[in-house]
């Protein structure tokens, strides 16, 4: 039997919303909607439209930026218990974000998964406008300029040892959708898991995940 192994959006997925559209609507840097509209129609790809959006913004409204997201993201239901089970059934739970690690890293700190888990973006505000850097960009095996590749940290885990699973929601998560054995999806990846013939669960909360697995959702 293959090892489960779970790789677990965070925007829209371990939130309720997504932080970075959220903050944009919020602080409204003129010319973000137009950015994001070519992320959403994908003639603009996630890493050059993500870099655009934060360097609208200046890097003294660092505090404001991070302070608004703190205080308004919601974590969906059932995170906790999902990572108690990956505990007690010793299953690898991965955090694979589109995110920035300035808001993803301390909204994931009282849940104690390990730095080494988690794959965000990064962000400098040394010089004037914010830049996201980007410590796990695309391998030579992906084309897709994701920013963060996740289907770069997804192929570590070989499908001849691995049963893998993709968690996620969005835009972010349809590169890594193809790969997968499984997916658990909402949104707009449900959609997309639909159109493509994807294996796709979709979900509301981490509950209807448990649940899943626990009827032998990964038994592979
Ligand atoms: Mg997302
Ligand atoms: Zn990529």
């Amino acid at each position: 039997m293959r090892k489960p192994v779970l790789f677990c959006d965070f925007d829209g997925t371990i939130t309720l919303s997504d932080n970075i559209v959220s903050l944009m609507k919020h602080f409204n840097p003129p010319g973000w909607e137009e950015i994001v509209r070519g992320i959403v129609s994908e003639t603009k790809s996630i890493r050059q439209g993500v870099g655009e959006m934060f360097a609208l913004l200046p890097s003294s409204s660092k505090e404001d930026v991070r302070r608004y997201v703190l205080e308004t993201a919601g974590i969906r239901p059932g995170f906790p218990e999902l990572l108690e089970w990956c505990k007690e059934h010793e299953v690898e739970f991965f955090v694979t974000s589109g995110g920035i690690d300035f808001f993803v890293y301390p909204l994931l700190e009282p849940f104690g998964i390990p730095a080494d888990h988690i794959y965000c973006n990064g962000s400098d505000f040394s010089g004037e406008n914010i830049r996201i850097t980007w410590p796990h960009a695309c391998d030579g095996e992906c084309s897709n300029d994701c920013g963060m590749c996740k289907t770069a940290v997804i192929r570590r885990f070989p499908s001849d040892r691995y049963y893998r699973i993709l968690i996620g929601d969005s835009i972010t998560d349809f590169a890594g959708a193809k790969l997968v054995d499984l997916v658990y999806s909402r949104s707009h990846l449900t959609e997309r898991c639909r159109e493509l013939g994807l294996p796709h669960v979709p979900f509301e909360t981490f509950h209807d995940i448990i649940r899943h697995l626990n009827e032998g959702g990964f038994e592979a």
